[in-house]
């Protein structure tokens, strides 16, 4: 994690949804501090145990994802969070021990928040107060999808759901730096199954490999291909917080 500087143009907000739904004063309460870093992938933001002080918000196509360490030595992916959100104290207000572990996924730029600040702001707020309760109640339906998910959709489906899911955070194009690796760890497979239904994919021309990253080329058929998971919690979201979880690029507009 590098830590730069505070935002570039004082009146400019981060690209992160969460920070853009709040109002002009419940963002002035917290934006002297915020700083601004780049981090990249498989960067550690914490480890089960650690003390949680800092909110991180990804920005733009960055992404973060939780995981859950096992007792073979695995960690199997649970949730991803791009700017539609923050990681770090969101449910327990900060100042207890991590439980999973907290990984960027996709490198880019982060604010950083000191969990004291956020609650001072929320002591202060309770528009703000209201923000980020709805936006944990969101991330405890996507906890709770991803278990359903896990339980009962294939594996092809749960590729094509994790992959449309990064495409949408990527705006600009329709690759996703998301290697075979990555993905048996967002799966839970081994990384030869793992590539089994990449190589199905690419064969009936839904996707390209590249190096390190997936193309994907036929958007549309792929997310027939995927569950409704994704949708789900899309849905909710547009319900507790309206215009804060990334748009699909499939969608009509
Ligand atoms: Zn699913």
């Amino acid at each position: 994690m590098i830590p730069q500087a505070r935002p570039d143009r004082a009146g400019e907000r981060p690209h992160n949804n969460l920070l853009r739904r709040l109002n002009e004063s419940d963002f002035a309460l917290i934006a002297p501090h915020l700083t601004q870093g780049h981090c990249a992938p498989d960067d550690l933001l914490y480890d089960p145990g650690d003390d949680v002080d800092t909110v991180h918000f990804p920005c733009g196509a960055s992404l973060a994802s939780y995981l859950v360490p096992n007792e073979e030595g695995r960690d199997v992916e649970t949730i991803l969070v791009g700017r539609e959100g923050a990681v770090g104290g969101i449910v327990s207000l900060g100042y207890l021990p991590a439980y999973t572990r907290i990984t960027v996924k996709f490198g880019g730029t982060f604010m950083h928040l000191p969990i004291n600040k956020l609650e001072a702001a929320k002591s202060n707020s309770r528009s703000l107060r209201n923000v980020f309760a709805r936006y944990a109640d969101c991330l405890l339906a996507q906890v709770f999808q991803s278990t359903a998910c896990n339980a009962i959709h294939s594996i092809e489906q749960r590729t094509a759901k994790w992959i449309m899911s990064a495409m949408e955070r990527n705006e600009d194009s329709n690759i996703v730096p998301l290697t075979h690796e990555q993905l048996s760890t967002l799966l839970g497979v081994g990384r030869s199954y793992a590539s089994r239904v990449i190589q199905t994919f690419k064969a009936e021309g839904l996707v390209e490999t590249r190096r390190g990253s997936i193309l994907v080329r036929d958007p549309d058929r792929l997310k027939i291909r995927a569950c409704l998971c994704n949708e789900s919690v899309k849905n909710h979201f547009e319900e507790v917080l309206r215009g804060v979880y990334p748009s699909d690029p499939t969608a009509d507009s």
